[in-house]
């Protein structure tokens, strides 16, 4: 160890402006003719420099110097981990100010993605809340009852019983529309089956029974997703419904 790297610590207090007695003394003279003490000594200064521009929280308080040179009594005795302790303190403060302002940063751009992502949901709602007051309206005409249903069919034809279906296999989603339909006996009610593509059994979609102008509508029955369809049927059926169609079928349609 040379004789400088004794003066070390020392410096750092020095600096500071808490060295006193012989200690003092024996730096100064060390000073006066190690030119590498002194350019320690600068960097110490110019450090506290920027301690004291970046610092914005309070003053240390009455303590603060008895903890310091507590903290580096207890310090080991090794300058390179004395020096990087000790600037690491005086840097402290700096480091605290730029990672705020870095959060400050953060949260600022995490706050004007969060409102473009409002604004966008609010947007979409909107579109979405046009879009269900629409298919409201829509089912409320096909399910009242004192809707006028028309049917228009070749001017010299006699009218026939009719049903259309308008099925999406992706949503599950069902309307049936009948028309021209004969009253059915008591007890009895007409049931509209799906016919899977894949060859399974006749599916029941729902049952119904025509009104006095032999109209009727089955809207939004209850069906599982992606079952693809090859043709629908209607049958008559006890009115509680049934499981498997009964003979005959009165109308079948397909695409
Ligand atoms: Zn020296």
């Amino acid at each position: 160890m040379t004789a400088h790297e004794e003066f070390a610590d020392d410096l750092a207090l020095y600096a500071l402006g808490v060295l006193e007695g012989s200690d003092r003394s024996a730096l100064q003279a060390h000073l006066a003719q190690c030119a590498a003490c002194r350019r320690e000594l600068q960097h110490l200064f110019g450090d506290m420099g920027l301690l004291g521009l970046a610092t914005i929280g309070p003053a240390p308080g009455p303590d603060a110097r008895a903890r310091l040179l507590s903290a580096l009594a207890e310090e080991p005795r090794v300058r390179m981990a004395r020096k990087q302790a000790w600037r690491w303190w005086l840097l402290a403060p700096m480091a605290a100010a730029i990672v705020l302002a870095l959060v400050s940063i953060v949260l600022w751009r995490q706050n004007r993605a969060l409102r473009q992502e409002l604004a966008q949901q609010q947007a979409q709602s909107a579109q979405n809340q046009a879009e269900f007051e629409r298919a409201i309206e829509v089912l409320a005409l096909l399910s009242r009852p004192d809707a006028m249903r028309v049917t228009l069919i070749a001017t010299n034809a006699k009218p026939q019983p009719q049903g259309k279906a308008i099925y999406r296999p992706q949503t599950g989603s069902l309307v049936f529309l009948a028309s021209n339909f004969a009253p059915v006996p008591p007890k009895k009610a007409y049931e509209l089956w799906l016919l899977p593509t894949s060859g399974a059994a006749p599916i029941p979609v729902g049952i119904f029974k025509p009104d006095a102008h032999g109209s009727a509508t089955v809207l939004m029955p209850p069906l599982q997703k992606d079952l693809q369809a090859k043709a629908f049927a209607v049958t008559i059926e006890p009115e509680t419904g049934s499981t498997t169609p009964t003979m005959p079928i009165i109308l079948a349609g397909g695409q």
